[in-house]
C-alpha cells in the first residue's frame, strides 16, 4: 500500500469579482493501507480535495506524494486512482458489465482477461452482482448502480481509492449495509483511501482516522477517541460532539467561569472575557442532588435508538442537552437536576480556540 501525503495544497477559485479560498495550506499524510473520513459541512472544499488528489484538478500551490514520488503533475490514469461518486457516474450507454470493462477496452486487454477480472469482481462484490452486469444504468436502483460504480472502482485494482460522498443517494437502510459492506472492502483491499462525507457515523464507521474541515482548511486530524476526547476549537466540538455536545456563552472573571450567576473556579488561570463552555450531554448524570435545575421538553430518539436525547429548558433560559440510555424513562415537562461533569472544555468565543 501506498503513503499518501499532502504538503501545503492551496486552490482558489476565480469568480467574477473575487477569488474564492477553495483549500487554503492543507496538510497531512495518510499511512499506508488506512482509510480517512473527512468530515465537513458542505461548501467547505471536500470535493475539491479529493479532486486535487485525484489530479482532476491542480493545486495552486503545494504537492502530493505517493511514497515519496511526487504525484502533482501526473493525471488521474497515471495516478492509478479508483474514484466513486456521490452520483454514480456510470457511463449510460453502455451495461454494467461495459462500465467494468470500459478502462481495459481503452487498454485493448484481451476480453478473455476482462472476463476473468468481471468475474473475480462480482465474486467480491458477493451474492446477486452477477444478474447486474447485463443490465444498463438506467435498468438499475440507485443501490445497484452504486455497487456497479464501486466494482468500476475495485476492479482497476487502483493504488488510491476515494470516495465523494457515495452513500448519500441512498436511502437510509440501504446506506447502513452498502456502508458495512465498504468497510469490508476497504479492510479486505487494505488500499490507502479516502472517504469524503458530511454524515459524522459514516465518518466514524468508515476511517481509521478523520479529518475535520470547514472554511477550505483540515482543522483536526485524528482518530475518532482522540477527536471526541480532545475537540481542538469549537467547530470540531460542536461539529462532532452531535448529537449532545452543550456549547454555552459564558464569561470568565477572575479565574472563575460565570454561569447562571455562579462561579465555577478554573485550575488555572485564564484571561477574563467570553468564552463558550462545552460539555457532553453522555457525560451528564442525573441526581437529585444536583445544583443545576431545568425541565425537559423535548425527547429526541426512538425506542429502537440505544440513546436519547433530553433537552433541557434552565431556569435562565438556556437550553442544553442530556444523554441517557433508551431504557431510562422520562417524560417532557419533567422537572431534573443534575451537576456539571466533571469533564468540561472552554473555548474563546471570539476564535473557537480551546483554552481549557
Ligand atoms: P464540498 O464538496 O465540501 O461541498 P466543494 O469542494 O465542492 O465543497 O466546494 C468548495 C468551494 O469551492 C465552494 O464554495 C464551491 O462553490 C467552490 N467551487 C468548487 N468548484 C468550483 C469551480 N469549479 N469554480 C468555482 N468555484 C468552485
Ligand atoms: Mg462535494
Amino acid at each position: 500500500s501506498i503513503e499518501v501525503r499532502l504538503e501545503n495544497i492551496t486552490k482558489t477559485f476565480k469568480t467574477k469579482n473575487e477569488i474564492l479560498y477553495a483549500l487554503k495550506n492543507i496538510n497531512f499524510k495518510i499511512p499506508p493501507g488506512k482509510t480517512i473520513s473527512i468530515l465537513g459541512p458542505s461548501g467547505c472544499g471536500k470535493t475539491t480535495l479529493l479532486k486535487i488528489i485525484a489530479g482532476l484538478e491542480r493545486p495552486d500551490e503545494g504537492k502530493i506524494f505517493f511514497n515519496n514520488e511526487d504525484v502533482t503533475e501526473l493525471s488521474p490514469y497515471e495516478r492509478k486512482i479508483g474514484m466513486v461518486f456521490q452520483n454514480y457516474a456510470l457511463y449510460p450507454h453502455y451495461k454494467a458489465r461495459g462500465n467494468l470493462a470500459f478502462p481495459f477496452w481503452i487498454k485493448k486487454t484481451p476480453e478473455k482477461e476482462i472476463d476473468e477480472k468481471i468475474k473475480e469482481t462480482a465474486k467480491i462484490l458477493g451474492v446477486g452482482f452477477e444478474y447486474l452486469l447485463d443490465k444498463k444504468p438506467k435498468e438499475l436502483s440507485g443501490g445497484e448502480q452504486q455497487r456497479v460504480a464501486i466494482g468500476r472502482c475495485i476492479i482497476r485494482n487502483p493504488s488510491i481509492m476515494l470516495f465523494d460522498e457515495p452513500l448519500s443517494n441512498l436511502d437510509a437502510k440501504l446506506r447502513v449495509i452498502t456502508r458495512a459492506q465498504l468497510k469490508r472492502l476497504l479492510v479486505m483491499f487494505n488500499t490507502t483511501s479516502v472517504y469524503v462525507t458530511h454524515d459524522q457515523t459514516e465518518a466514524i464507521s468508515i476511517g481509521d482516522l478523520i479529518g475535520i474541515m470547514n472554511n477550505g482548511e483540515i482543522i483536526q486530524i485524528g482518530t475518532y477517541d482522540e477527536i471526541a476526547n480532545n475537540p481542538q476549537n469549537a467547530f470540531v466540538a460542536s461539529f462532532f460532539g452531535k448529537p449532545s455536545m452543550n456549547l454555552i456563552e459564558v464569561k470568565v472573571i477572575n479565574s472563575q467561569i460565570i454561569w447562571r450567576n455562579k462561579g465555577i473556579p478554573l485550575e488555572k488561570p485564564i484571561e477574563d472575557g467570553e468564552y463558550l463552555l462545552g460539555f457532553h450531554g453522555r457525560d451528564v448524570l442525573i441526581n437529585p442532588d444536583g445544583d443545576i435545575k431545568g425541565e425537559i421538553y423535548f425527547i429526541d430518539g426512538t425506542p429502537a435508538d440505544p440513546s436519547k436525547i433530553l433537552h433541557i429548558q434552565l431556569e435562565d433560559n438556556t437550553s442544553i442537552k442530556i444523554e441517557i440510555k433508551s431504557g431510562e424513562i422520562y417524560r417532557c415537562g419533567e422537572n431534573i437536576s443534575f451537576s456539571l461533569p466533571k469533564r468540561i472544555y472552554l473555548f474563546k468565543k471570539s476564535t473557537g480556540e480551546r483554552v481549557v
